[in-house]
This record gives C-alpha cells, structure tokens and sequence, in this order.
C-alpha cells in the first residue's frame, strides 16, 4: 500500500548501498560474500584492512572498501592506498593531509564527514552545529570531494531522532548522501533517508568483544 502510494505519488525511493562491515573477521568469513557478488565493505583500522584486503582483491574485481573507523594523520598515507572511500573525516588537519596523500598517490577517493549527532565528549565527529561549514570548508579550503555525511547515534537511545538529525544537515550541507544505521538500526535510518547502512554482526555473526 505504501508502496504504491509513493510509486503515484512520491519521489523516486532512493538506492541504499549495503556496506558489509568485516571488521574482526578474517578473510575466509568474508571470502563467501564476494563469491556471492557483494562489493562494498567496511573496515574499521588500518593495520587490519592492510593485513585483509590486499590479498582479497587480489582474488576478486571491483571492490570498494570504506573506511568507518577514525583516522591519524600519520596513517593517512596508507588509507589513502587501502580504501576507496573515507567516511571518517572530522578535523581541518585530517582533511588536509588526506588531500595531500590524495595527490601524491594519484587518487581523488570520495569522502564523508563525520558528525557527533549526540555531541558525546568520547565520541569522534565534528559538532552538528559546524557539520555545514565544516562540509564548506573540506570542499573549498581543502579541496576534498565530500559526498555526505556520517554518523553514529549514542547507544540505548532511540536513533530515529538521531537520523532525522543527520538528513537535516545533510540537506543544509549539500551533500547527496547519508551513511547511518547499523545492524539494531539500518531500518530506521532507510526510513529517515540512509543512502549507506553499515552493517556488520547481522551479516557476519557476534565479534568478539572489542579488546
Ligand atoms: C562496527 C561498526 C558498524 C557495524 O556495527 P554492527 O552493529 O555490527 O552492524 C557500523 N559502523 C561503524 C562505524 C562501526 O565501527
């Protein structure tokens, strides 16, 4: 029924891109997805992905691998050669040392911005009061192709205002696209207008606890 409501009625639904989060597992857990034709993972760390990823594409065309995880300033370098995309841009100093590495390596790799929706003291992001200069700044100043905004809501709260949020800021920031919703939550964030849900232990099975 709603469906067909939006089919006479709404705006084209849009596409949502499945980012297989592989973090913790090894290659041979990710192996069968890409025989079965997936694409597009996340990988949280660096040292990880380095250790992973080369060998998989090695085996197997097409990839795109996003970073998720944050990033220091002096492992941009090799992120910029592991990844394709980064959604983990955050600080004036990050942006301008990956556009640098960017040029150095021959690689202009689509980036998200970060956002803290939940303003959490621990959590990494810029403030959503700044999420739309910041955007201004990271194209202008920095030259970085961004294409939308990311976040993580803050656990044990419902994440839908969280989302709402996000896809407020993304529309006064200009960017096409909005990287939100998790395993417990990708639904929530399709409604509220996710282009890219990240989605790791319902694909994957439990991690280990984070050590
Ligand atoms: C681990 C992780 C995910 C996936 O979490 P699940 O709950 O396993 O789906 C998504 N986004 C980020 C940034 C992560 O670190």
């Amino acid at each position: 029924m709603i469906a067909r409501a939006q089919k006479r009625f709404g705006p084209p639904p849009v596409s949502v891109t499945l980012v297989a989060v592989s973090k913790t597992f090894p290659a041979e857990a990710i192996a069968p997805f890409l025989a079965a034709g997936h694409r597009v993972f996340g990988e949280n760390r660096v040292q990880e992905a380095k250790a992973k990823w080369p060998a998989l594409r090695a085996s197997y065309d097409g990839i795109e691998l996003h970073l998720i995880g944050p990033l220091q300033t002096n492992k941009a370098r090799e992120a910029v050669a592991l990844f394709d995309v980064i959604e983990t841009v955050d600080r004036d100093k990050l942006a301008g040392v990956l556009k640098a590495e960017m040029e150095r390596a021959g690689r202009n790799l689509p980036c998200f911005v970060q956002v803290n929706i939940g303003g959490e003291p621990q959590k990494a992001g810029v403030d959503p009061a700044e999420a739309a200069s910041f955007v201004t700044r990271c194209r202008q100043v920095h030259g970085l192709d961004i294409v939308g905004l990311m976040c993580i809501p803050p656990d044990g709260e419902p994440p839908g205002p969280y989302f709402a949020h996000l896809a407020a800021l993304g529309r006064q920031a200009g960017v096409e696209n909005l990287s939100m919703g998790m395993s417990g939550d990708f639904e929530t964030a399709i409604a509220m207008g996710a282009t890219h849900v990240r989605v790791g232990s319902a694909l994957f099975g439990r991690r280990p606890p984070a050590g």
